[in-house]
């Protein structure tokens, strides 16, 4: 269980987080407004209340994991309210699990804290002020998500998340600005802006013009991103598509307003396979504007997943695949064997591509992201770059992450010289080694004036 500290006596409410960085954000809401009615999060089954299971049902691996943590919160307590992807599917869940107290699906804060009120009586006096301004986060305080949007537009042949979580709807410009700013005034230093298309960001509120600080603001990733440059700490945007206006971010990259990071999930190269996903902005000459990019902003970074083994991927079009990285030079990769997810289009498609070929091609995929990391860290050798510090031990080392380094999913820095540094310090290191995905550095001093990357 998600551990959080005891403030008071109220009901206990015991908390499971599943899933991706979007369902943590959706975990995060329900407590903090738990906690802002009075309740105690409780680290434990035993004593808890209700307990809530937050899940996640996007492929099958993680449905199971859901299941279990939905049946050991079963037999551990007993007053079980399950919530998140897989509340849609309420059948399934109660297959598993008949007597949960209440299913409800993604974003229905609403109904799950309505259904802790049945199930345990809300505190009589709220405890408000013992709610932090940031709102109660499950990351460590010096980095956090914002979900500047749910839902989405497109329909990728392989994706349930429009089924399960609708239509793109993007909060306000204001709203966003105002949390991320309430965070970064409790301590946070890196802002990791989350969505399921971060690039189609107030498409639906027709890119809206409100007042922020006294200057006219638009509900568009680019004014987003410039003013969250203005708040002086990391800002990473994560999923962003490849729209023509991508290009415009990238100037902030090379002022230093925001991160020179861009996550896009490419997900294929070639064109064939990319149509038969149905992916957005496939049409885009993305090498040429990678170049671009590059040329702009020569510190930028770019993480991005695949899929291998799409039905109808032939070999020609997974060698297309392994060219195109190869000339992309992407910095971060990750790459999954094609699941089928039970409810997406994709399941119908001709041409399964068999389970052994599907692992040859991941390990031939991986095998030359893995080399393009190793080159590529190789060359930051001998330079000195700005660590954020996630974790410290007892024997003068630490674990950081340069700006190249979203939290969880790509390399560390494993730090020496770290003596009486903290989680959440920015130190300068030098690099004295690679590997094929991580950095080796000593600290030379304090960085407290300016983050240079
Ligand atoms: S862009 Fe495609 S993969 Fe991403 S959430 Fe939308 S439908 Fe799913």
């Amino acid at each position: 269980m998600n551990k959080a500290e005891n403030i008071n006596t109220g009901s206990k409410v015991g908390f499971v987080s599943l899933g991706c960085p979007k369902a943590l954000v959706d975990s995060e809401r329900i407590l903090t407004k738990l906690r802002s009615e009075g309740y105690e999060i409780a680290a434990e089954y035993a004593g808890s209340d209700v307990v809530i299971v937050n899940t996640c049902g996007f492929i099958d691996s993680a449905k199971e994991e859901s299941f279990s943590a939905i049946k050991e919160a079963m037999n551990e307590n007993g007053k079980v309210i399950v919530t998140g992807c897989l509340g849609v599917d309420e059948g399934a869940v109660r297959e598993v699990a008949p007597d949960v107290l209440a299913v409800t699906g993604p974003q229905q804060y609403e109904q799950v804290v309505s259904e802790v009120h049945k199930a345990a009586p809300q505190p009589h006096e709220p405890y408000v002020h013992l709610v932090p301004p940031a709102g109660l986060k499950l990351t460590p305080r010096h980095f956090a998500y914002v979900k500047i949007s749910e839902g989405c537009n497109h329909r990728c042949k392989f994706c349930i998340i429009p089924s399960l979580r609708g239509d793109l709807v993007s909060r306000p410009i204001r709203a966003v600005l105002r949390e991320a700013e309430k965070l970064v005034e409790a301590g946070t230093s890196e802002l990791m802006i989350i969505s399921q298309d971060t690039s189609a960001y107030g498409l639906d509120l027709k890119h809206q013009t409100e007042t922020w600080k006294d200057r006219d603001i638009r509900a568009h990733m680019t004014d987003l991103a410039d003013a969250l440059g203005d708040l002086d700490v990391w800002v990473r945007l994560h999923y962003v598509y490849p729209y023509p206006h991508v290009d415009d971010v990238i100037p902030l990259m090379a002022e230093g307003k925001i991160l020179p990071y861009l996550d896009i999930p490419f997900q294929h190269a070639s064109p064939k396979v990319l149509r038969a996903m149905r992916r957005p902005a496939n049409e885009a000459k993305v090498l040429e504007r990678i170049k671009k990019w590059r040329s702009i902003c020569p510190e930028i970074v770019i993480r991005s997943t695949f899929i291998v083994g799409f039905p109808g991927e032939t070999e020609e079009d997974f060698n297309y695949l392994l060219n195109w990285l190869q000339e992309a030079q992407l910095d971060r990769v990750g790459c999954f064997k094609y699941e089928a997810v039970e409810g997406a289009v994709a399941n119908e498609l001709p041409d399964p591509v068999p389970e052994d070929l599907k692992q040859d091609r991941w390990n031939r995929f991986m095998a030359v992201s893995q080399k393009i990391s190793a080159d590529k860290l190789k060359k930051r050798i001998g330079m000195e770059m700005a660590v954020l510090i996630d974790s410290v031990d007892d024997n003068g080392s630490a674990i950081g992450r340069t700006y190249a380094d979203a939290p969880e999913i790509d390399g560390q820095v494993h730090l020496s010289g770290a003596e009486g540094l903290s989680v959440g310090d920015m130190v300068m290191a030098h690099i004295d080694d690679a590997d094929d995905y991580d950095l080796h550095a000593t600290v030379v001093h304090d960085e407290e004036d300016e983050w240079d990357w």
